[in-house]
């Protein structure tokens, strides 16, 4: 394990600025018209930001020397700030970055033969309160604008380019998992408008089947997706039943799985190839048992989805343990021999705490500051398999 770090001011960042990182091609086309500039000078500087990560107004060369010196001026190409780098033995990268406002958020980077994946925050903290999240406890502080969502993966595809560690497979990010800190659709515009500059080609060009978002089950929310992009769903599913899942995650209180199952199957459009990936995380002696598969498998009978089997994370102070490999392995049969595909998520990046919150939860949480949570792991021996869209 290597760790970087880099000195950050305590000092809040106020900007006037108008930062064009987080400015999807459709509305840098309509802030470029306020300027009384062609369009094509909107799809210029998107190539100079994401596709080569430049920040420099003077160096986009193809841009006149007026509007250089007018977008200096007015504008700026700003990412959240780096407080430091961990990168696990088995590669796995974690990035922590300190947002406008103060807080901290974590960015993980997931490298595997034919795919990097990049688990992204949406949020410095979280609202929803689900049970099992380290997330859950730092409570809300902010919503991240789009050049603080999109800035992650600038960051970690402008860093991984220079070292160039990614040509095996030709692009130094693959996969982009909406899976960090946070609710992504409690945060809708600024995360939509980020995952719009994920997909355009000018800037990142990912497949929109290797963009995932997941969500805690916000239903009204699904429904809005729906109608602004097709990427692909995760849902926080996590228990079998409402009463066990209004104890895991609470806003099922609101939105009961009944619901949110028929929002799934509308988000699917009634396409025959896509299917909504159901996580589910694995507690000892709560959700694990035979029968709570049994009722997964009912549930779960008519709606196009597949199951991802998520090992608890364990952090100091939760009152719930990881399943044993035994349970997983047995839920996991239960599950596949109904014909449900399940996959059990293998665990990545321990030794740098990189799961669900962990690294950014020491830093916003000052009483934990110094108590570095030492996880007890048990080897994995059961069948894995990454699973990310
Ligand atoms: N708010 C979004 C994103 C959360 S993080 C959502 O609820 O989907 C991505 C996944 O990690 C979610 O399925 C979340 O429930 C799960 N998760 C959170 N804490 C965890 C923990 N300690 N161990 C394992 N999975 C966890």
């Amino acid at each position: 394990m290597t760790t970087r770090s880099v000195n950050v001011s305590d000092n809040i960042v106020v900007s006037d600025k108008v930062n064009l990182l987080g400015l999807s091609q459709k509305a840098l086309v309509e802030y470029f018209t306020t300027l009384g500039e062609k369009s094509f000078r909107a799809q210029q500087v998107l190539k100079w930001i994401h596709a080569e990560g430049v920040t420099d107004f003077a160096q986009m060369t193809n841009l006149s020397k007026s509007l250089r010196a007018q977008l200096s001026e007015h504008c700026e190409v700003r990412a959240p700030e780096v407080i430091s780098e961990h990168t696990a033995s088995d590669g796995t990268r974690k990035w922590l970055f300190r947002v406008d406002g103060g807080g901290a958020i974590e960015t993980v980077y997931i490298p595997e033969p034919e795919r990097a994946t990049l688990c992204v925050s949406s949020q410095v903290g979280c609202a929803l309160n689900c049970s099992f999240c380290h997330t859950a406890q730092q409570g809300f502080q902010k919503n991240l604008t789009s050049s603080e969502i999109i800035g992650q993966l600038w960051h970690a595809v402008t860093q991984l380019r220079k070292e160039g560690v990614f040509k095996a497979i030709n692009r130094p990010i693959t996969n982009v998992v909406m899976m960090g800190m946070g609710e992504p659709l409690l945060n809708f515009d600024n995360v939509v408008m980020a995952m719009d500059l994920m997909l355009d080609d000018l800037a990142y060009g990912l497949s929109k089947r290797r963009v995932t978002l997941s969500t805690s089950g916000v239903v009204p929310a699904i429904d809005k997706l729906r109608e602004v992009t097709d990427v692909a769903l995760a849902v926080s599913l996590h228990a079998p039943n409402d009463e066990l899942r209004t104890e895991l995650v609470p806003i099922n209180k609101k939105y009961p799985i009944v619901e949110l199952l028929a929002a799934c199957k509308r988000y699917l459009r009634d396409d025959k190839r896509r299917r909504i990936t159901m996580e589910y995380v694995m507690l000892e002696g709560v959700n694990d048992q035979p029968e709570h598969a049994k009722q997964l498998i009912q549930i779960l009978k008519d709606v196009p989805s597949k199951v991802n089997l998520i090992p608890f994370n364990p952090f100091n102070g939760t009152k719930y343990q990881r399943s044993s490999n035994e349970a997983i392995v047995r839920f996991q049969s239960i599950l596949m021999n109904a014909g449900i595909v399940t996959l059990t998520r293998k665990t990545r990046g321990d030794d740098i705490d990189a799961a669900c919150g962990q690294l950014a939860g020491q830093v916003n949480d000052r009483t934990q500051r110094s108590a570095k949570f030492k996880q007890q792991l048990a080897k994995n021996t059961i069948p894995i398999e990454v699973i990310h869209s």
